[in-house]
């Protein structure tokens, strides 16, 4: 199944209801620039490999391309063209003033040691240097890729321009610059969202949540839910799933993964497949792993109310059709999972003006932010009565098209 053709589908979709002018369809439909990039790395015994690496800038309609950069398997064009365009649209629905963009080296960075990778991490920084920038085009962390990834990447790129330059990349630590609030971001504002959405659709504390994935953003998330009285009854990595009826402690869980990198073998849980977890009775399922994990295969086997998307691109318009029918409410990716570019955005400023946020000022305007965005997909839900992720992308794409 490709990504991009299922990005492209949602596209249509909303132009059709939006009646989108066909020159910006047209636009919409393929990315302004794809740089593809073959580098070597010096690995610990002595040989050299090569890698391939590619950065998508999909638009700078409304301001200097903006995304992560991904370290995976599984990395592709399709995959980062896919990702590029959703930047575009999450940036537009979060009204910033930046483009989108993406990038990703296909490598398992688990099967790196340290000095591996930040080898990798700097001989991509330059294949890729000439076309990043500050006011051109900023990375971020994505999957697999830390603040530590992106001091790498500050540090490579001030050696290439000769001068330290922390505004080319967000996500990086506290002490090289990184924001406040930036690691809890993409969490945070996902749960800001599901606040905004909740009386809508009669959702209260005691409800149950099954999450899909347990990296930064499902940990966050779930650890949100936990501590504001919802039941966290499964959830999974990519080892497996657990699950507990009566709600796992995720505090402890957190520990349980930090120390042993996997949620299997958590006390008090017992195993369940990704499958089962995917199809558990629950009332909120959050989808926080990889692309087109809901589809037309398994979308009728879900058992849940609400879908909060936290992965990009968890749900294929064939599921998106279905689960409209079954009437189960999903809150789109571009929305949700936004919170994490929003901060990048304030990073991003306090950077280009020498400020220092404090953690208060930075969720403050992430609620204002991420609140106002709910707001306008909710009235335009209603407006055109179309499913959550048709009224995003309209709320982004007329944005674009009055640029
Ligand atoms: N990788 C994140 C995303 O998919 C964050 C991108 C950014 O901060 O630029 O939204």
């Amino acid at each position: 199944m490709s990504a991009f053709d299922n990005a492209m589908k949602q596209l249509k979709s909303a132009a059709q209801v939006m009646n989108l002018s066909s020159d910006m369809l047209e636009r919409m439909q393929k990315p302004e620039r794809i740089i593809d990039v073959e580098f070597s790395v010096k690995m610990d015994d002595g040989l050299v490999r090569i890698f391939h690496g590619y950065r998508v800038q999909y638009s700078n309609i409304l301001g200097p391309y903006k995304g992560g950069l991904r370290f995976h398997p599984q990395v592709d064009l399709d995959e980062v063209k896919a990702l590029s365009f959703w930047m575009t649209i999450k940036c537009a629905v979060v009204d910033l003033p930046l483009g989108g963009g993406k990038g990703g080296v296909t490598v398992n960075p688990k099967e790196l040691s340290q000095v591996e990778l930040e080898g990798l991490t700097r001989s991509f920084t330059r294949s890729i240097g000439d076309v990043i920038g500050p006011d051109k085009d900023v990375p971020a962390p994505d999957v697999n890729t830390t603040p530590q990834i992106m001091d790498w990447l500050v540090d490579e790129y001030s050696n290439i321009v000769g001068h330290p330059s922390p505004a080319v990349v967000t996500g990086k630590s506290l002490e090289h610059g990184g924001s406040e609030g930036r690691g809890a971001a993409t969490g945070k504002g996902a749960y800001l969202v599901f606040e905004a959405f909740r009386s809508e659709h009669n959702l209260q504390p005691g409800a149950t949540v099954a999450v899909q994935g347990f990296g930064n953003a499902g940990q966050e998330i779930a650890r949100l839910f936990h501590e504001n009285g919802y039941k966290v009854i499964a959830v999974s990595d990519s080892h497996g799933g657990i699950f507990n009826e009566g709600g796992l402690d995720l505090p402890a869980l957190i520990r349980h993964k930090k120390e042993t990198k996997s949620v299997l073998g958590f006390a008090g849980s017992h195993e369940i497949s990704d499958s089962k977890l995917l199809a558990l009775m629950c009332d909120i399922l959050v989808p926080a792993f990889m692309e087109n994990q809901i589809t037309g295969e398994n979308a009728e086997s879900l058992n849940c109310k609400v879908v909060l998307e936290v992965a990009n691109g968890p749900t294929s318009p064939e599921a998106d059709e279905i689960l409209a029918r079954r009437r189960i409410k999903l809150f789109p990716d571009v929305l949700t999972n936004a919170g994490g570019v929003v901060v990048s955005c304030f990073e991003w400023m306090q950077n280009k003006q020498g400020e220092h946020w404090s953690e208060e000022q930075v969720f403050d305007r992430l609620k204002q932010t991420m609140d106002k965005a709910s707001t306008s997909v909710i009235q335009t839900a209603k407006q055109h009565n179309i499913i959550y992720r048709q009224a995003a992308f309209i709320v982004a794409l007329e944005r674009l098209s009055k640029k």
